[in-house]
């Protein structure tokens, strides 16, 4: 039996459209738009096409999105400049910066970053003080793919409380924020990396699948238990035919596309567990759309409570 396929696309399209008249309705009462401050540094290509796809869909959605685009060879102090000019701008109200940075910036250079930026304007929900406010479950600013991936389980009427939830991956990014939005809806939460033993008997006792890899293709058809939920956050270029044939399929019109551009974008789950699956958010079409969609919410959330303060402070 093929799964049934949960479809990001439609999702984020919904949750836009939720957002359009509120975005109408701040516009109106502070008198411009939401508006998010996004730092590019160097000039990585996958970064790039992120940031032009979140450029376009703010501009889409009414969301005025400036964009700050440092050399490669920019120094930490010249980004951190730039995010506490973001952070004073009273006409930002989220900051965002793409990781990850120039490996010359060192290793801890993004969390030097995450700790600059003012927790009120982090659309991304990956400072400190956010960090913790999601571990109390008081979160305002969530990580916006593990927030997409919620909605979507929640918008595709997938029951999670009670369910054990396998998440393959524990970044600060995508698996831990995940697993602990799992948990306080009441997932039983197992969360695997690198050094998990027996990895694939682990993920095929899970009723919600989640595989944030990084791995094309990496999760068969026997870590999957039948009926099971599985969500593809994995977004991998490949350009070895080989793989692409084997991952893609070779009558595939996405097959014909990778013959044609020399790369295709999979995800970390196999075609085949389509197969076994109860449910399937594909890549692309699943969790990416609605990692932006997320983006242009939590903006619009970032301003909201920015005119409440506000309008507080005037009183
Ligand atoms: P990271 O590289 O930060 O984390 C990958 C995780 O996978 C790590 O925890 C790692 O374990 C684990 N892992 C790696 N290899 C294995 C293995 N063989 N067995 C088990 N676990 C393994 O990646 P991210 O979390 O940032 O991203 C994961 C994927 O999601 C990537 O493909 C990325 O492009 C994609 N992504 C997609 C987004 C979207 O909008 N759709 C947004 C963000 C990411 P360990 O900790 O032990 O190293």
């Amino acid at each position: 039996m093929a799964a049934r396929l949960l479809d990001g696309t439609a999702a984020a399209l919904a949750i836009r459209a939720e957002l359009a008249p509120r975005i109408a309705d701040f516009t109106r009462r502070a008198g411009r738009q939401p508006g998010l401050g996004i730092v590019l540094v160097g000039d990585k290509a996958d970064s790039q096409i992120y940031v032009t796809n979140k450029l376009k869909s703010a501009a889409d959605e009414g969301i005025g999105a400036t964009l700050s685009h440092l050399p490669a060879d920019a120094s930490l102090d010249q980004v951190l400049t730039l995010v506490r000019m973001l952070n004073a701008d009273p006409a930002t109200d989220g900051v965002l910066v793409q990781s990850p940075m120039p490996e010359a910036l060192g290793s801890t250079a993004m969390q030097s970053i995450f700790d600059a930026i003012d927790p009120a304007k982090d659309v991304d929900g990956f400072t400190p003080v956010n960090v913790g406010r999601l571990v109390q479950n008081r979160a305002d600013l969530v990580p916006c793919t593990p927030a997409g991936i919620i909605e979507l389980l929640k918008r595709s009427a997938i029951d999670i409380a009670g369910k054990h939830a396998v998440v393959i991956g524990r970044s600060d990014i995508v698996g831990k924020p995940l697993a602990t939005l799992l948990l306080h809806r009441h997932a039983t939460v197992t969360v695997c990396h690198s050094r998990t033993v027996d990895l694939q008997e682990v993920a095929a006792t899970a009723d919600i699948l989640i595989a944030a890899i990084g791995r094309p293709g990496m999760v068969r058809k026997s870590f999957v238990k039948p009926g099971a939920t599985v969500i593809d956050v994995g977004i991998n270029r490949v350009t070895d035919p080989a793989v692409a044939r084997e991952l893609l399929g070779d009558r595939s019109a996405r097959y014909e596309g990778f013959v044609k551009r020399g790369s295709a974008v999979v995800g970390d789950v196999h075609r085949e567990v389509a197969d076994i699956a109860g449910a399937l958010s594909p890549v692309p079409g699943g969790v990416g759309p609605l990692t932006i969609a997320m983006l242009m919410a939590n903006t619009l959330r970032a301003a909201e409570m920015r005119l409440i303060d506000t309008i507080v402070d005037r009183r």
